[in-house]
């Protein structure tokens, strides 16, 4: 009975210890904000609105205090938003419907850098997937897999960023970006067991595409989208916890985005 009881107890202690560690990991890190700010020069398609912010009311008011009230319209697929499966697939969730547990978990960052910035038309494939396993390990199952092109940094040059500045569909003609391949976003489907995809770009398809192949692929198995992430450079290869809250639009096909990545401290 001693002995016994004495078991439980150094069982008990031990996971203790395992509790106070976690708690520990979790008090020492930082949050990284992967967001751009919506403003008037917001990045979006050429064929949708800007994002609009106007004043309601600002200043002191007739009872003698201040008040700011303003109002915005936005399309749902501009700045750093989520798409959800309804975007490309008629039976898909509209982004209400996705659930707590599929927009957060742990998180791979793939850096691709090195060939989108010599080649703005590059596409994703999976021996980029392959080159990222030989060095960290394998991609591991329900992972949020976001994809760094290095095009963040043009973002407040939108010629640069998306191959344009012309509105309307003779700007969609030249769009310019990379993006993931169609099969290689299978391979992440059928292979690894991915949760979501993320990318710095306008789209996750890249800037040439015409049927949008990616997204259609990715959505037909359940698989949400970020795209135009902020500050990619900064985030690890591996080891960090993603929380990508999209605003809960009843019925919407996307909706504007605050991506945040926990980085634990070693
Ligand atoms: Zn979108």
């Amino acid at each position: 009975m001693k002995i016994h009881i004495i078991i439980v107890l150094a069982l008990s202690l031990a996971g203790c210890q395992n509790v106070r560690d976690r708690t520990h990991d979790w008090d020492r890190g930082a949050w990284l904000d992967l967001t751009w700010d919506y403003e008037a020069s917001t990045i979006y398609w050429p064929t949708n609105e800007t994002f609009s912010h106007d004043t309601v009311s600002y200043g002191i008011n007739e009872k003698g205090y201040f008040y700011a009230s303003f109002s915005y319209a936005a399309e749902e697929h501009g700045g750093t938003h989520f798409d959800a499966p309804l975007h490309f697939s008629e039976n898909g969730r509209s982004v209400e419907q996705i659930l707590p547990g599929e927009f957060t978990g742990k998180g791979i960052c793939v850096d691709v850098s090195k060939k989108t910035l010599v080649d703005r038309d590059y596409l994703i494939g999976t021996e980029d997937f392959m080159e990222w396993e030989h060095r960290h390990g394998r991609i591991p199952g329900q992972a949020i897999v976001l994809l760094h092109t290095g095009f963040g940094q043009y973002w407040k040059d939108p010629l640069q960023y998306t191959g344009t500045l012309k509105p309307g569909p003779e700007g969609v003609r030249e769009l310019h970006f990379p993006g993931l391949d169609p099969q290689a976003a299978l391979w992440l489907i059928n292979e690894r067991n991915i949760k979501a995809v993320g990318i710095d770009t306008p789209s996750i398809d890249p800037g040439q595409s015409e049927d949008f192949r990616t997204h259609r692929t990715l959505f037909s198995h359940n698989v949400t989208a970020y795209e135009n992430i902020a500050h990619l450079e900064l985030v690890p290869a591996k080891d960090f916890y993603v929380v990508a809250a999209p605003m809960k639009i009843k019925g919407g096909s996307g909706a504007p985005l605050r991506l945040l990545v926990w980085i634990p401290e070693d």
